[in-house]
Order: structure tokens, then sequence, then C-alpha cells
């Protein structure tokens, strides 16, 4: 039996104010605290359209590839419920902002089939006696995308939504914070191409994946009882890991969509749109393969690399600098991430400037310090955001090659341990990592590994 999804996401534009009035976004405000006539839907106030929403939903639309519509009309969807005190919703219906885009996942294209603009209802809180309504979220401005029925697993599901995510970072129009309610998921699954269902507001990678396993498996089960798949709407309960159908209320209404009569079509100049597409960054696709050619990484240090525009950034600024690419990857992926996730901190955060690591990289590249030092003390580096050179040099860290320091160490170490010597020289030759690994403990980190080599194969003959 083979799934069939497709889904659509609501993502909420970075603006500083609401759709269609000037109340304020902040996510932390107060209850009802950011609502003004219009947006709490009172009779004779007027919508006004938010130009700053306008130009983010077709940077998002060019983005996935869409095309842009010079004309589209904003519609009502009429419906009942607490938390939309107009007792309507404005949205895009039969005329979307954009259509016709595609993203690419895993080298398969997911066609995406519409970009249109709404704005946000308010939120139900709901407690053990009571709901309460906070009107806050209402007229905040979202971009709908809704993609064809292309994607054929959970897996992918994720991997579409983790794409997604990542390219409305990288234009700067959405946070994607998942826990906040940012980006939310509503995917409708459907077995052999027969009726679908719907899940709602989905609010994380794993209640998507695992809703749509769920939904598969339930729907799988019943053709095989030879019973029907009804098209509903379902919630997906948390807790029990199962979806359940919306009361029926919900989810048979009919919305009367009618083009809204207080706003005009937004109508936009082919100029505009071009001046828009202009300001798209490079996106991760396009960056990744420029760092395989340009840098000559594997693609998987590209893709790390990549993830975040913040980081792919940050490597640039050091390579720039030190131009050591390889090294700075490496050195990105394996060791600065893990410092930074002990010290949970971020690359935004982060006062290790690309400079720093730069200079560090040099440090090793010119063998004045180990890569083993360099490890050993860039928490240290990162918490006193000091300059690796200085730190170096007061600390007195620099890598010995050669000499008396390394070879007294070596003959110290091969007499404490007089029966690993015998047993290396009957042929365990695996204890030569042993012996390196003394002789670095005794030199603090700072022997130049060649010349331990060179003098442990040298003292034990
Ligand atoms: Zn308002």
């Amino acid at each position: 039996m083979k799934v069939t999804v497709g889904i659509e996401v609501h993502a909420q534009l970075l603006t500083q104010t609401k759709l269609f009035c000037s109340c304020k976004l902040d996510w932390q405000a107060s209850q009802n605290s950011l609502v003004c006539p219009v947006c709490m839907g009172m009779p004779g106030t007027l919508p006004v359209l938010n130009k700053r929403a306008v130009e983010f939903a077709i940077k998002s639309a060019l983005a996935l590839n869409c095309s842009v519509n010079t004309t589209s009309i904003f519609s009502r969807k009429n419906y009942f419920y607490p938390d939309l005190p107009k007792g309507y919703q404005i949205t895009q219906y039969d005329k979307p902002l954009a259509q016709n885009g595609f993203i690419i996942v895993n080298n398969r294209k997911i066609r995406i089939r519409r970009v249109h603009l709404e704005e946000d209802a308010g939120k139900s809180i709901h407690t053990d006696k009571e709901t309460l309504v906070d009107f806050n979220r209402c007229g905040v401005p979202l971009i709908e995308i809704v993609t064809e029925p292309d994607i054929e697993s959970s897996a992918e599901a994720v991997e579409y939504l983790m794409k997604l995510r990542q390219i409305l970072r990288y234009i700067g129009v959405c946070t994607g914070d998942m826990e906040k309610g940012n980006m939310r998921c509503e995917p409708n699954i459907s077995v052999n191409m027969g009726n679908r269902t719907e899940i709602k507001n989905l609010n994380s990678f794993k209640a998507v994946s695992k809703g749509i396993e769920y939904e598969f498996q339930r729907q799988v089960k019943a053709l095989e009882n030879n019973e029907q798949v009804t098209h509903v709407t379902l919630l997906w309960d948390e807790k029990e890991e199962v979806t359940k159908p919306m009361r029926t209320k919900e989810t048979s209404e009919d919305y009367r969509y009618f083009p809204e009569p207080d706003l005009p079509p937004l109508v936009l100049k082919e100029s505009r749109i071009e001046e828009i597409r202009a300001t798209l960054p490079e996106l991760p696709e396009t960056k990744i393969s420029r760092f395989v050619s340009q840098y000559e990484l594997p693609e998987q240090d590209a893709k790390i690399l990549c993830e975040e525009q913040v980081m792919a950034d940050y490597y640039e600024s050091a390579v720039k600098i030190c131009s050591l690419p390889k090294q700075t990857a490496n050195f990105i992926i394996s060791d600065l991430l893990a410092v930074m996730n002990t010290l949970q901190t971020s690359l935004e955060k982060l006062t290790f400037s690309p400079a720093y690591t730069a200079e560090l990289l040099s440090l090793i590249e010119n063998g004045v310090i180990t890569r083993k030092t360099a490890k050993d003390i860039l928490p240290e580096l990162i918490e006193k955001q000091e300059s690796p050179a200085k730190f170096v040099e007061t600390k007195g860290l620099k890598q010995i090659s050669g000499g008396d320091e390394i070879e007294n160490a070596v003959k110290k170490v091969l007499s404490q341990y007089p029966a690993e010597v015998e047993r290396y020289k009957q042929g365990k030759v695996q204890l030569f990592a042993f012996f390196t690994g003394k002789v670095m403990q005794e030199t603090k980190g700072k022997a130049n590994p060649q010349s331990i080599k060179d003098l442990l194969l040298k003292n034990l003959g």
C-alpha cells in the first residue's frame, strides 16, 4: 500500500505589526494587550494592508520557485469561533498571491501548489474549568504554503518541512520556531489514492512524523477490513499518540467565501516583483553546491555548514582570513560546534569571532601549537574572548619540536613501562599509540606529533 501526503504550512511573517492594523507583534506580551478596533472586528473599521507583509510573502513565493500573480484577491472565510471576534478571517481563496512552485528535497521535486497571505485567528487557552481567549494573535500575518500530494513517507514529510523552514529562515521572513507556533503544519494523508484525511495544527517534527505514520497504519487497517476511509479533519493527541476526529460542528462548515469588500485587489507591478527577486540571498541548495566546488568540501560538510546562514557566513569570514578551507570546516564541525553545545550557546551569541578562529587555525598550520592544544584551550578562549596568539604566548603553550625536552619525556615514559616496551619489541606494535599518548601527556600536549614518533622509534630501537 502506498501513502501519499500533501502538506499545508502556516508560517508567521517577521513583520513589526499585524497584517491589517498597526498593532505590534510580540509573543511575550500579556494576553489581549495587542489589540485594536480593526483586529477586533469592530463595526466601521477598515483594514489597511501591511506593505512589508506583502513583500515578505512575495519573497517567500519567489524563493519557493513560484510564479507571483500580478493580481490576487483577498477573500472572507466565514466561520464562528470564540477566538475569531470578526466572525471571518481575511485570506486568499481562488486568486492566491502565487502558485506553481517547487522545492528539491533529497533530489526529489516537491511541487508547491500555492502560496497565499492571510491573517491568523486568536488563541483559545483551555484550562480545567474554562476556556479563555487571547486575541493578540488576531490579524498576525501568515503565509500559507500548500504542496501537491508529492510526499511519499513520514520521513520525507519531515525533510520537506526542514528544507522549507531553512529557506524561510535564510530569506529572513520567518523564525520557523515550531514550539512558539511560528510554523504550523497540517498534513493530509491518503492510501492508494483513496479518501484523504487531514491532521490539524501539528507543532513539531516529531508530531508530524508520528501523526502521518499513525494515520497511514489506521487507513491501511481500515482498507484491509473493507472499511471506508472517510474524508475527515483530525486532531493529534500528543499524549495518547493517536488521531481523533474533530467534532463535526467544526469540520463540516461551509465557509461561504466571498471577495473581501473592504480591500481592493492586490495589484503588483512586474518590476516590483523583480526588485524583490533581486533581494533574495543565495539559497541553501546553491550555497551547498558552491561550497563543494569552491572550497573542495565533502557534500556532507557543506550541508552542515550551510544549515544556517549565520554558520555559512562565519565559515566564509574565517576562510577569507586564513585561507584554510578544509581545516576551517573540520574545526567548526568537530570542535567549535561541540564546545558550543557544551556551553549551550549559539553562533549568534558566540563572541569568538571568525577572525579568532582563523588565527587559531593559522597557529596550528604554522606549527606554533598542536591540534590537541587548540582543542584543549578552545573552551577557555571562548569564555575569555581572548586572541588565541596572545593566549598561547602568555600560557607558554607553544609546540615543542625535536630537542631534549621531547626526548627526555620519551625516555621517561619508556622507563616507566618496561613490560609494555618488552611486549612491543615482541611484536605488539599497537602499543605505539599508547606510548605516544603517554609522551603527549608528559609534555602537556605541546609536543609535535611527528617528533614524538621519530624519537619513540629511535628509542625503541
Ligand atoms: Zn489591531
